[in-house]
């Protein structure tokens, strides 16, 4: 994978959505057709032979690759919702965030025990919210979870892979010390 070409196309945005965040923009990735086909190619390579049948996406920035993911490996795609979005039955996960508790949800005919379920998200902070959707999907009695990220941050404090345990195999493709 040509790790400086996607990084000199990822923007940083200092002090978004507060002061001290140093917020990692994938719009840039995603406007940049190199780029795009820079990443399917290396998520292709990964999953391909994982027996995979279900690609979930967390809202929003994992609905992108997630969905062209999907498509590529000629299977499935779920969408992993905040509260309240999807109309059908669902199943649901709260977990908590910095200030009080979030709540994410998926369509309760959308995965089976039948599924290998790849959850896809733009990028690794804490670990929360993919924590909650591991659990969510793993509710569903899916017989395999992997997890993949566009990015794991690194930051002193910041432990986003060991809180997500070992449910799922985690991989990041680029990874990020600030
Ligand atoms: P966390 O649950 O703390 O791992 O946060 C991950 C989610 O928040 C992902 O969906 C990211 O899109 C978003 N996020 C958290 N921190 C950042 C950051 N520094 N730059 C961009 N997105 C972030």
């Amino acid at each position: 994978m040509n790790t400086d070409l996607l990084l000199s196309h990822l923007r940083n945005i200092p002090d978004f959505p507060k002061p001290g965040i140093q917020f990692k923009d994938v719009s840039t990735l995603f406007i940049e057709p190199s780029c795009l086909n820079e990443i399917l190619d290396e998520l292709v390579r990964l999953y391909k032979d994982k027996g995979i049948t279900k690609v979930v996406g967390i809202e929003s920035r994992g609905f992108v690759m997630g969905a062209i993911l999907a498509q590529r490996l000629g299977v499935g795609f779920v969408m992993c919702r905040k509260i309240g979005k999807l109309p059908g039955e669902t199943r649901k996960q709260s977990y908590l965030k910095e200030y009080g508790e979030d709540v994410i949800e998926i369509h309760t005919d959308a995965i089976s025990p039948e599924d290998v379920v790849l959850i896809h998200d733009d990028l690794l902070a804490t670990g929360g919210s993919m924590k909650a959707a591991i659990d969510l999907v793993d509710s569903f009695g899916a017989k395999n979870i992997y997890v993949n990220f566009l990015i794991e941050l690194r930051m002193e404090g910041l432990k986003g892979k060991e809180f997500l345990g070992n449910k799922a195999e985690i991989t990041a493709l680029l990874t990020l010390n600030e």
